[in-house]
């Protein structure tokens, strides 16, 4: 079990196996990073929050309708633009709202590290209970220092349909783990859904992407499936902002996944997807022999396909939308994994240009990539930025 501060344990235990695994850290700073490699990395991170952001947008209105439903509304080709939901066009839901969450959790672990903690699934789990308050409060309370800037973002705390599993995983203070799982018997998306930005820890290796993706989704979701198929596509993402190809992302992923008990069905599903791929000329039916996407690995599944099918983010984002099941979800990995792969400006700019909390998500990618690249040059143990430590507490 992986306790704050616990000294003894498994290889896996946080303090110590993560030590030098800031970015900055590995590459002394600056150094390695030259321009190029600066603005390549933060394109990829845009690219993926904006792209998970814009393909949630997509589905967001045709989340619970059937492709019949979805064909007699808007056409033979459903939608091809965004439909209105929850008031108005370029909504986002809380596939999105989650996963802001996660980027703020992974900010303030390497914030927090500055006083010698080290236990990024404990800053995580805060960030997702910030969020859960979300769910629960009429707006951001001033009176709360320790939230940071995210959780005073008035836009955040609209309810967008967020998941059973991840409001009563985040009900109470206690964090679930891997040996006490919150819902040990759900493998819904909610987990996966929002674990995008655990890939773009680019400096780390994969192995400890693919471990603190899955114990931070076992926070609220405990079914084997619903964990690792977050894990899965934390190490995709974690391989293409590495700028690896898909293909072999998903190989990767495989691999990884043969190393953990129960992981079988996310296993199967993987290879379905990539079976699918092989058949030929991608279609809504082929989408949906993978399932419908309410599941983990079959949310998964399917946003894999529509990404190594895609011509181009448009035609893989509206594949991924245009189905009887999770139309949100799986937009929203689709989007996380072509925009990580193509970076912001493959997004077309209409969609971007109407998308709820653009500027929030831009300014939180923007943190996370001068965090990750230029830590030191924000905060230390000795000395910190004030405006940094206002808009990430150590709390
Ligand atoms: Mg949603």
């Amino acid at each position: 079990m992986l306790r704050q501060g616990e000294r003894k344990g498994p290889v896996r235990e946080w303090a110590g196996y993560g030590e030098g695994t800031n970015v900055s850290a590995v590459a002394g700073g600056a150094a390695i990073w030259g321009r190029a490699e600066q603005q390549d990395f933060r394109a990829r991170v845009r690219g993926c929050l904006l792209g998970g952001a814009i393909g949630d947008a997509l589905g967001a209105g045709i989340e619970f309708d059937s492709l019949d439903a979805i064909r007699e509304a808007y056409g033979q080709e459903g939608v091809t633009d965004y439909v209105p939901a929850f008031g108005r066009r370029g909504t986002v839901t809380d596939d999105t709202q989650m996963t802001l969450f996660t980027v703020d959790g992974l900010i303030r672990a390497q914030v927090r590290r500055d006083t010698g903690a080290w236990h990024p699934p404990t800053d995580v789990h805060r960030a997702y209970l910030r969020w859960a308050a979300t769910q629960r409060d009429w707006g951001p309370d001033e009176r709360r220092k320790d939230d940071g800037w995210l959780a005073r973002e008035e836009w955040l705390y609209a309810q967008r349909a967020p998941g059973r599993a991840c409001l009563s995983g985040l009900g109470d203070d206690t964090m679930g783990t891997l040996e006490q799982p919150k819902n040990p018997e759900s493998k819904g998306c909610g987990a996966v859904m929002r674990s995008a930005p655990f890939g773009l820890l680019v400096g780390w290796e994969p192995q400890l992407v693919f471990q603190l993706a899955v114990e931070c989704a076992a926070q609220t979701h405990g079914h084997p499936t619903g964990y690792l198929a977050a894990g899965a596509f934390a190490v995709i993402t974690h391989c293409l902002a590495r700028g690896e190809d898909l293909d072999g992302a998903v190989q990767k992923s495989l691999a990884h996944l043969a190393t953990r008990p129960g992981h079988e069905e996310t296993t199967e599903a993987l290879k379905q997807a990539l079976g699918a791929v092989r058949q030929g000329m991608p279609t809504a039916a082929r989408v949906e022999s993978l399932g419908e996407g309410w599941t983990a690995e079959e949310a998964l599944a399917i946003a894999v396909y529509c990404a190594l099918v895609a011509e181009d983010v448009r035609h893989g984002l509206l594949l991924a939308v245009n189905h009887s099941g999770d139309s949100d979800s799986t937009g929203a990995i689709c989007g996380n994994l072509l925009g990580t792969l193509h970076g912001e400006t493959a997004l077309p700019p209409l969609w971007l240009a109407e998308l709820e909390g653009r500027p929030t998500i831009l300014q939180l990618a923007d943190d996370f990539a001068m965090e990750m690249t230029q830590g030191p040059a924000l905060h230390g143990p000795g000395n910190s930025a004030p405006g940094w430590l206002e808009r990430y507490p150590r709390g």
